[in-house]
């Protein structure tokens, strides 16, 4: 949904609708003219190829295809969001440069968080080499897949990381939540770098662990949202949970913990689809954050499900 900005006539309506109208193009919604645009800020893109994608599982065997724009951009109009940030799933260049080209053809995909090595020596030179690519707005490592829980503050890593301010790159943390320690320490070295962390750092939803507010992950969560760089992806909460038995009040003590912490102004929704269809739909990914919501102001709905994205990622047409 869009709000229409013109003096008086403060409506809701749909992007649908404004197509049709042809009258707002993506460029003007970012202008500071007060439209917002619906941006979901975390989804991936594959062609399937068992070898290269061995995370997928076989109890995943519902991502074990292909998941391109022609199946995502349904989903993201049906839902009422009018654009989305493709990130990096596989670790590579290639991988970088196959959602490069998506983002080219399609326009609904603003924004890119790509992969590159960001321990390697030649690192300046390889981003200077992908600044050329408007929509690549910041990158991702699987830290979470890494046996040191110390990776994120390893010298070379953090050599990588100094580098992306000068290229006005966002880093996208991607942990669990034992590896929240490292993170709050590299987060607190680069002030002026733009950090966010996904999927709220990955808490144990599943198993009917409670979180209470004096819980480690909670405790860590306000530790790391006390660094005013540093955003939080409100997405992949399902995935976390029990994929067949999740119920919408299992997540209420971890989305307390990340409003606390973070408040409206640094918190993005995030469908982290189609990895959210292990444990439900597009729909219902949505629909745990939007009824999460439902009592706060429009205002910072709004920010959550797309200005707050906008502004951390840069994002424009
Ligand atoms: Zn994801």
């Amino acid at each position: 949904m869009i709000r229409d900005q013109r003096p008086g006539a403060l409506r809701m309506v749909s992007s649908g609708e404004l197509a049709v109208l042809g009258i707002v193009t993506v460029a003007t919604r970012f202008q500071p003219s007060g439209i917002a645009l619906t941006v979901d800020s975390h989804q991936h893109f594959w062609r399937y190829d068992p070898a290269r994608d061995s995370w997928i599982t076989d109890e995943m065997s519902v991502l074990k295809c292909d998941f391109l724009p022609a199946d995502l951009l349904p989903e993201l109009s049906a839902n009422g969001m009018d654009a989305c940030v493709a990130v990096q799933a596989d670790q590579s260049e290639k991988e970088t440069l196959f959602l490069l080209d998506l983002a080219q053809r399609h326009k609904p995909i603003v924004g890119v968080v790509g992969w590159l090595d960001l321990c390697a020596r030649n690192l300046p030179e390889r981003l200077q080499y992908f600044s050329q690519f408007e929509k690549l707005r910041g990158f991702r490592h699987i830290v979470q897949a890494e046996p040191d829980d110390r990776f994120l503050i390893r010298t070379d890593f953090l050599r990588g990381i100094g580098c992306l301010a000068e290229f006005h790159y966002t880093y996208d943390i991607l942990i669990y939540a034992k590896q929240l320690p490292a993170a709050i320490e590299l987060v607190a070295k680069f002030p002026g770098q733009r950090f966010v962390v996904d999927h709220i750092a990955k808490p144990p939803v599943k198993g009917g662990e409670r979180t209470g507010t004096s819980s480690e992950w909670a405790r860590h969560m306000r530790e790391i949202a006390a660094n005013a760089n540093v955003y939080c992806k409100l997405s992949g909460m399902i995935t976390e949970a029990d994929w067949r038995h999740w119920r919408a009040e299992d997540f209420t003590p971890y989305l307390d913990v990340a409003f606390e912490a973070f408040g409206p102004d640094r918190l993005m929704f995030g469908s982290d689809w189609p990895v959210c269809l292990l444990a439900g739909t597009y729909r219902q990914a949505k629909q745990l954050i939007a009824d999460y919501l439902r009592d706060r102001r429009d205002t910072e709905k709004e920010k959550i499900f797309g200005a707050n994205a906008a502004r951390f990622y840069g994002l424009k047409d």
